[in-house]
């Protein structure tokens, strides 16, 4: 059961530290769709809320509208901390009544998402200057989807998503992120959704504070083979299955002619580059500053 609350605030927009965005918004605050390893349960410390990640919803309201003095043809990151179509989008609309504001702005958007709620936004998406869409897979598989990642949306929503914003000509990329040693086969999602993405981008399933028991404790009762090896990479720290992976990733994609960028262990947080309507941008997820929000 999600508690959702409508919260006023007084801007949607803040100033980001992520390398290529200008601001960052974020519409809600917590994300239904329950990520078990989602770096934004730090969240919960800055809200008075006692729920468990996942189980509550600040719907954010706002009166003051966006201004083009301040958003023209800046770089505005859609979202770092909760994900802007979880399905509570669909009634409160927050999402939609900001991108209609950020078409007035003419900014340069980039989304991220876990859900295919973004394809109702086609038609704002499709009138800002530059506009990237990206969609986040650590699995394929409709099983482990339910048990990792249990509110987002199925994964032929997805790619059927992808497919439409594709054909929408909007610019698509493929987060591959986080993976999850040993559970993630990142092949198969590469495989999936290929015809309908312009870049991927990998990123390694970090784990650090409160989560990281939630995930161990996951891995013994889901898949304690794989105990051995979480215990190798989490805490006695080794890199190699990481090492192994990139070049396997890297060598899958200069014999495929995919456009691929692998970010394991990098130290910079969610970048992307300056984009244009041929030019789409790169965004790149590794370690968690905790003074910077990011998702994965
Ligand atoms: S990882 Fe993203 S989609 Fe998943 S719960 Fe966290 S914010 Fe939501």
């Amino acid at each position: 059961m999600i508690r959702v609350t409508t919260v006023p605030v007084k801007t949607y927009v803040g100033k980001s530290k992520i390398p290529g965005a200008n601001y960052v918004i974020n519409p809600y605050v917590g994300c239904p769709h329950k990520c078990l390893y989602c770096y934004a349960e730090f969240m919960r410390k800055f809200s008075a809320h006692r729920e468990a990640w996942g189980d509550f919803l600040d719907v954010k309201l706002c009166d003051t509208p966006l201004h083009p003095s301040q958003l023209f043809h800046q770089h505005v990151m859609l979202s770092s901390v909760t994900d802007p179509y979880n399905p509570f989008e669909k009634k409160y609309e927050v999402t939609r009544n900001i991108l209609k504001q950020l078409v007035h702005c003419q900014a340069y958007v980039s989304v991220l998402t876990k859900s295919a709620l973004v394809v109702r936004d086609i038609d704002l998406l499709k009138q800002l200057p530059t506009c990237q869409v990206t969609f986040s897979f650590s699995t394929v598989d409709e099983t482990v989807r339910k048990l990792i990642e249990p509110g987002t949306s199925c994964t032929d929503e997805k790619i059927k998503a992808l497919k439409q914003l594709q054909q929408a000509g909007i610019s698509t990329t493929v987060m591959a992120a986080p993976l999850l040693p040993g559970i993630s086969d990142w092949k198969e999602i590469v495989r999936q959704t290929a015809p309908y993405v312009r870049s991927f981008l990998f990123d390694s399933l970090n784990m650090r504070g409160t989560f990281q028991h939630k995930l161990m404790d996951f891995i013994d009762v889901h898949y304690p083979h794989l105990l051995p090896l979480y215990n190798e990479i989490y805490l006695q720290g080794k890199r190699t299955y990481w090492h192994r992976l990139q070049q396997e990733i890297e060598t899958y994609g200069k014999e495929n002619n995919l456009d691929v960028e692998v970010y394991f262990g990098k130290e910079s947080s969610f970048s992307f580059t300056p984009i244009s309507s041929e030019e789409s941008c790169a965004p790149n997820f590794p370690e968690m500053d905790p003074s910077q929000p990011q998702l994965f």
